[in-house]
């Protein structure tokens, strides 16, 4: 045990090494595993209850009150107010979405979107950025990186130009990338190297570099950042004014967020802050299955920390014989060997949660659901709907649930998806969009073709509106 109030610990129980919080060598020095953030909440007193954050409120022109993550400060504990360095992120809000609960067949009032693409890089990422340049801050670094398949090296070169306190290394493989992220780290000036490989190879590189170089490393790994994305599910409970709700829907690509939820509820329950925890409902994409396949197939469980990694390994050598690559349109989560697994098996665990998959077209459809419904997110968000869909058609997810959906981005970080689903001919997907696992655009809303002649303009008006 170590003698700091906060401290990184060891995910697995045999071995339950410690370091100290300020090293940002992000595996066990002992066993190579995952570290989690851990704090002595003794010495770190939490609020007595949820409600005290509500005092936050009165003090918005301070910077720290303002975050939407930083507001939640008692509950993620390891920065002074000097450190934290914030630019505003997490103004996020709990939309309630009666059109879409239509849609799926939910009761009104029973559905909710978490819309973490108004965040100022416009996704979730910058909840966690904003916990891993802090801690960053902390340790000395004045260079930080990251693999990314987008929305991470978005997030990075928006902190890094922001703040201008570090400079930004961005991998990105030569597979499918949006335009709109590549954009932004470009555009707020990030070195970035792309690598003749996929989203995987990056990451083992990043690492490499990181450890050689001595270069900060914020990819999902750092356990940092899930503290900062921990916050979702605290702003999704003050939004239901502190009353869980039965249902929180996820993506799943390196399973980041879902291990974030998890260690927020399992903490909130040892605190004693709540008395209901949601269960969870994690995502993947069909052409990336990986936790899918291991928990509804092979059986993979949590089991106290002592989960087969037998099993995870078998998985990993029957893809890598197969020469199976990751393959989805939902580009940020294209993901075949998740980084935050185990913790995301501790997440099921606490949170007695389910794991589906959905294909391309069923993420395409639910995509167009979203935006109809008044809001808008990229594909890999909108798997979260589709698993709503499924888990309403099995029957595990009641119309009456109180359930909330994240959609983890904007829908202008990859609006070549939206425009090649709402425009092509679905014979020209494949052509379009490199993918093949979109048939039909079924909610589509074509652009109406009209001659340059005001008759026929109002004419096509008329019998279209
Ligand atoms: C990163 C990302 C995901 C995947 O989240 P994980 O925490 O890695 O599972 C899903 N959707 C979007 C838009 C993302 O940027
Ligand atoms: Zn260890």
């Amino acid at each position: 045990m170590s003698t700091e109030p906060v401290y990184q610990k060891c995910l697995d129980p045999d071995c339950g090494a410690t370091q100290e919080m300020r090293v940002a060598t992000f595996t066990c020095p002992k066993c190579g595993g995952l570290l989690d953030v851990a704090y002595d909440w003794e010495r770190l007193p939490p609020p007595r209850s949820l409600r005290e954050f509500e005092a936050k409120w009165s003090q918005r022109t301070d910077p720290i009150a303002f975050s939407g993550v930083w507001r939640f400060r008692e509950l993620l504990p390891f920065a002074d107010r000097d450190e934290i360095l914030t630019i505003g992120e997490g103004q996020t809000i709990l939309q309630r979405a009666d059109g879409m609960a239509n849609r799926v067949g939910m009761k009104q009032g029973c559905l909710f979107m978490q819309y973490e693409g108004m965040n100022p890089s416009g996704s979730f990422k910058d909840n966690g950025m904003t916990a891993a340049f802090t801690h960053a801050r902390q340790t000395g670094a004045r260079r930080a990186a990251c693999a990314s398949t987008g929305n991470t090296s978005a997030s990075l070169a928006i902190f890094c130009s922001a703040t201008g306190l570090m400079r930004g290394i961005v991998f990105i493989g030569s597979g499918k990338i949006s335009y709109g992220k590549l954009a932004q780290a470009l555009d707020h000036g990030a070195l970035t190297i792309q690598i003749a490989g996929d989203f995987d190879d990056a990451m083992e590189r990043v690492q490499q570099v990181a450890s050689r170089l001595g270069v900060y490393l914020v990819n999902s790994i750092n356990p940092f950042r899930l503290e900062g994305q921990k916050t979702v599910m605290y702003r999704v409970l003050e939004a239901l004014a502190w009353e869980p709700p039965d249902w929180i829907i996820v993506p799943g690509g390196n399973l980041g967020n879902s291990s974030a939820f998890g260690k927020a509820y399992m903490e909130l329950r040892e605190l004693g802050l709540v008395k209901k925890v949601p269960r969870l409902a994690v995502i993947n994409a069909g052409g990336a299955r990986t936790f899918d396949e291991l928990v509804n197939k092979r059986g993979l469980t949590w089991n106290g920390g002592r989960f087969s990694r037998a099993a995870v390994n078998s998985y990993y050598a029957e893809l890598d014989a197969a020469k199976s690559r990751a393959n989805t349109i939902a580009s940020a989560i294209e993901i075949n060997r998740p980084v935050n697994l185990p913790k995301a098996l501790r997440a099921i665990d606490v949170m007695n949660g389910v794991v589906r998959m959905a294909s391309d077209q069923e993420i395409m459809d639910a995509k167009a659901l979203v935006g109809a419904g008044g809001l808008g997110c990229e594909p890999a968000s909108a798997a979260s709907l589709a698993g709503l869909i499924q888990l309403r058609e099995q029957g595990v997810i009641a119309p009456s649930d109180r359930v909330v959906c994240i959609l983890t981005a904007h829908q202008m970080k990859d609006s070549a998806a939206t425009v090649a689903y709402h425009s092509s001919d679905p014979d020209n997907f494949q052509q379009v969009l490199g993918v093949r696992g979109v048939k039909r655009a079924s909610h589509a809303n074509r652009a109406v073709q009209v001659p340059n002649e005001l008759e026929a303009i109002v004419r096509s008006i008329e019998l279209y509106s």
